[in-house]
């Protein structure tokens, strides 16, 4: 075990994954718990320290696709669990959500609540007499119906990745930070390891999880993606005083925003779209004033009070966003001994525990049991079979988190 003392140069693994964050530290951990053999993670810099530290992190469950809908709802208890599965402290923090939708999309919504609630998630119809009860600060006169999920939050992409790399080193994992891999290891087509700026790694078995960062090393290898970057910002606002509605989470399709509750007498505030094309190694930390204030400005369409409240922060982060916003799970075309965990497109945290399961199934049994993973296998683009989920509100091709 300690990956970081191993000598440089002398390093064979059955698996090797590429990227610490939220998701290649759970594929870890669930390998490592299978006995999946010799399993390296490296990441260029260190666990949880790509856009897994600054996701807003919201917990739900709300998605137009089964699949989705799945991961979620089997995190979500994961989450809650978290002490008991990794050791670690709570991760979780309850704040009750509520997805709104334009008035005439109800009915999706309506439908979209049903298949959730097949998928045993805790979900329930209110209407605008009881959301309004709930949240009596917020202007709900166009609201037909909500989506309201009791059980719902939001945790840190920071203590996610950090607790299951723990954990899995603990499982015999060894983890090399700040070793950047410079390209795939090959033999003719098959994937054979992963050359790093600390030496090379052999390996049966490749894992991209490499998030906002994956176009450039797979494309090198002879895959090219279909991720683009795109550059959001989350404001921090501070809340003069506590009203019933502070402690909701709520996704809304009206205001094109996101918010939670953050730190006591802090509301976390997101939007739907952000530019594209940023470059995830250098773009803005932090966000320019202006642009706070159209995103508070839009958010206190639905809670007037956050115009009252003054910008306490703000955050930054690059979504790794796919045509259909949904990610690529699977083995790469052309590339055998590779396997892509990526493209989460601004909604990959509240699903990773399950990612790592259904993942680790793949990997240990060839196929995922838990969740049925084929319907975001890589390839599906180039087939011309993109997801496209019957109840997909129309601005859901860039509603991520
Ligand atoms: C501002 C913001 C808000 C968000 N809000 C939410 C939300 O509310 N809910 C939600 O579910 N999701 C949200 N997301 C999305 C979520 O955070 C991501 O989908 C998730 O963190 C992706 O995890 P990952 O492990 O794939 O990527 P990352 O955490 O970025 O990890 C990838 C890792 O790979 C490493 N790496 C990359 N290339 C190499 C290389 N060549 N060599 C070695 N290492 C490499 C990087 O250093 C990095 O640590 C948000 C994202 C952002 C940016």
């Amino acid at each position: 075990m300690g990956g970081v003392t191993m000598a440089v140069g002398s390093e064979g693994a059955d698996i090797c994954i590429v990227g610490a964050g939220v998701m290649g530290t759970s594929i870890a951990y669930q390998l490592a718990i299978r006995k999946a053999g010799r399993i390296v993670v490296c990441d260029q810099g260190s666990v949880g320290e790509g856009m897994s530290g600054r996701s807003s992190a919201l917990i739900r469950m709300h998605y137009t696709f089964r699949e989705e809908v799945q991961l979620a709802v089997l995190s979500l208890r994961m989450f809650r669990d978290w002490v008991e599965i990794t050791g670690g402290q709570p991760v979780f923090h309850p704040a009750p959500f509520v997805r709104l939708v334009h008035p005439d999309e109800t009915e999706k919504l309506r439908q979209n609540v049903a298949m959730q609630r097949e998928c045993g998630a805790h979900v329930e119809l209110i209407d605008r007499p009881t959301l309004a009860g709930m949240a009596p600060g917020w202007a709900v006169e166009e609201v037909i119906l909500a989506a309201y999920e009791p059980d719902s939050g939001y945790g840190s992409g920071g203590q996610v990745a950090a607790d299951l790399l723990a954990r899995a080193r603990e499982l015999g994992v060894t983890y090399r930070a700040g070793a950047r891999v410079l390209g795939l290891r090959r033999s003719g087509d098959q994937v054979t390891g992963v050359d790093t700026s600390r030496g090379p790694i052999a390996a049966d078995l490749v894992i991209c999880a490499t998030g906002v960062w994956s176009k450039p090393l797979l494309r090198a290898a002879g895959w090219d993606p279909p991720i683009e970057t795109e550059f959001h910002h989350v404001a921090l606002v501070r809340r003069p005083g506590r009203e019933p509605g502070d402690g909701l989470a709520c996704i809304d399709s009206v205001t094109r925003t996101y918010f939670r509750p953050d730190v006591p007498g802090t509301t976390l505030v997101g939007s739907f779209y952000g530019p594209r094309g940023a470059d995830p190694d250098n773009f803005p930390q932090r966000a320019s004033e202006a642009d706070l204030a159209r995103l508070v400005e839009a958010a206190s369409q639905r809670v007037p009070g956050l115009a009252e409240g003054g910008i306490a922060g703000s955050v930054t982060g690059v979504y790794d966003m796919t045509p259909d916003t949904r990610p690529l799970i699977g083995p790469v075309p052309g590339l055998p001994g590779c396997m892509a965990v990526m493209g989460f497109s601004g909604m990959g945290f509240k699903i990773s525990p399950a990612v790592g399961v259904a993942v680790a199934e793949m990997v240990c049994q060839g196929v995922a049991s838990t969740v049925d993973l084929r319907p975001f296998r890589p390839e599906r683009f180039a087939e011309g079979r993109p997801i496209q989920p019957e109840g997909e509100y129309r601005d859901d091709l860039n509603t991520a988190r």
